[in-house]
């Protein structure tokens, strides 16, 4: 197996430090996005960096142990916090990949945060690692959309990270590799600042590793480099394995062919069953006519404000539909005075949703954008960076 690799980090245009840390050899690659002050966040990220990368000296050969792994790196970083008042609430994102040779080479990607681990593979760029963030949320339940999320205003905030609490749901992935892909390993200030079809634009453009790490992080400064930048460029140059061959697609699909000619439709004589039957199947129609309107108007779900100005959750549509009022789902004491802009915004324009599960999770996320609005101290869910 033969892997070529290229890695930079680099303060960016607007912060006086760098709290990313990475990492980049042979089998393993980490990038770490710290947060904290008093120069915590740097601490966080190292720390991350250093305990995964001692303990897959001798390989990462399963899901469990690298998830293992990266709890280490949870409690080395959480118990540090707790032994130095000027590391209190420290964190970092991380986002690494091990690679399993074998007979069907594999790649490992464990996650926690939003830092990325993205694959290129004949021109087209795909994700290989969930973002844990408050738009992400929005993202999976559908109230944003992945360009929207890219530039949304609390973009920042983080719903998973390392060090945080005692121990940290560490998701790994398992993907097949295969000669010719190329694996990004990135902090936020890159996808932040360059849009997906940007960094598949500059993967394309330049073959070379460290030269294509480079030149990735240029591209975030020229876009405004508001954040650090660490990118991890690991090509898999060797034929490490066949090529997988896809199923082919299917184009043609048989059409039945008709032997025989349909039955000739029969004019029928008019009969008063005929105009019973009439009778029948319209008072039917418009029977279930008015099921479909009705269930039409109680299927949705949007927040408003109640008459006290009050968040709610209310069944149905904004300002009702024919004779249907909507009706109350869920009342909080959320008052609207308390709200973020951009929430009272969503509340104000009675954001719709498709379930109540789906509004329930919109409300527990204003409760996230609230406390970090409120304050840029860590939380026991959120960290904000
Ligand atoms: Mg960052």
């Amino acid at each position: 197996m033969k892997l070529k690799w290229g890695a930079t980090t680099d303060v960016g245009m607007v912060r006086q430090q760098n709290e990313d840390a990475y990492f980049a050899e042979e089998n393993l690659y980490i990038v770490a996005d710290g947060m904290g002050g008093h120069n915590a966040g740097e601490v966080a990220s190292a720390l991350a960096v250093a305990t995964v990368r001692a303990g897959a000296k001798s390989g990462i050969h399963s899901t469990e142990q690298f998830r293992e792994l990266v709890q280490q790196a949870n409690t080395a970083i959480y118990t540090a916090s707790l032994d130095d008042s000027t590391q209190s609430g420290m964190g970092t994102t991380l986002t690494a990949m091990a690679v399993v040779p074998g007979e069907e080479p594999k790649v490992l990607v464990a996650n926690v945060g939003d830092s990325r681990t993205y694959l290129f593979r004949g021109g087209a760029l795909t994700r290989l690692s969930i973002d844990h963030s408050y738009v992400q949320e929005l993202v999976n339940e559908g109230i944003l959309t992945p360009e929207e999320a890219r530039v949304h205003p609390r973009r920042n905030i983080v719903t998973r990270a390392m060090g945080i609490e005692r121990s940290v749901m560490v998701d790994v992935f398992t993907h097949l590799v295969r000669t010719g892909d190329r694996i990004v390993l990135c902090s936020d200030g890159l996808v932040d600042e360059v849009p997906d079809t940007d960094i598949a634009m500059v993967l394309s453009q330049h073959s070379d590793a460290q030269e294509t790490a480079e030149a990735l992080v240029l591209v975030a400064n020229a876009n405004g480099g508001r954040d650090n930048t660490t990118v991890v460029v690991v090509d898999i140059l060797d034929d490490i394995s066949e090529p997988v061959d896809l199923p082919e697609a299917e184009t043609t699909k048989e059409i039945p062919v008709v032997t025989e000619a349909p039955p000739a439709t029969t004019k029928k004589k008019k009969s008063v069953v005929g105009v019973v039957l009439f009778w029948s199947v319209l008072t039917a129609i418009v029977l279930s006519s008015v099921t479909i309107l009705g269930v039409y108007a109680r299927s949705g779900y949007f927040i408003g404000f109640d008459s006290s100005e009050n968040v709610a959750v209310y069944r149905g549509r904004p300002g009702g539909f024919l004779w249907f009022q909507p009706t109350v789902d869920t009342q909080t004491e959320l008052a609207g005075d308390e709200l973020p802009e951009d929430i009272l915004r969503d509340v104000a324009l009675n954001r719709t949703f498709t379930s109540s599960s789906q509004a329930q999770k919109y409300l527990s996320l204003i409760q996230i954008a609230i406390v970090d609005a409120a304050t840029t101290t860590t939380t026991s869910t959120t960290v904000a960076k």
